[in-house]
């Protein structure tokens, strides 16, 4: 049995972004706007070593491909931002 990727691996609930959403993370799912109430491990193929880690909110934390977008959008906005960096030294 061969398992398609990315699947949502570990959820975990965070009480304190549950109980205090002003010091929740964003939901890291491209243009969803709520506030993270999990941490969920997005696997990416059968190395759990390569597995991401990113912060949903309740509608995106069983979507793995919304998930995995967003932290890779967010990895090559730092990149970028570090390479303008680099040019300005
Ligand atoms: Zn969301």
């Amino acid at each position: 049995m061969s398992k398609n990727y990315p699947v949502i691996g570990n959820t975990r609930v965070r009480d304190a972004w549950r109980k205090n959403p002003k010091t929740a993370p964003q939901c890291v799912a491209p243009g969803c706007e709520c506030k993270a109430t999990h941490r969920v491990d997005v696997e990416v193929n059968w190395f759990r070593g390569d597995d991401e880690v990113g912060n949903a909110c309740p509608l995106h934390k069983n979507d793995a491909a919304a998930v995995l977008q967003g932290i890779e959008a967010r990895r090559s906005a730092i990149e970028a931002q570090r390479a303008q960096q680099m040019e300005g030294q």
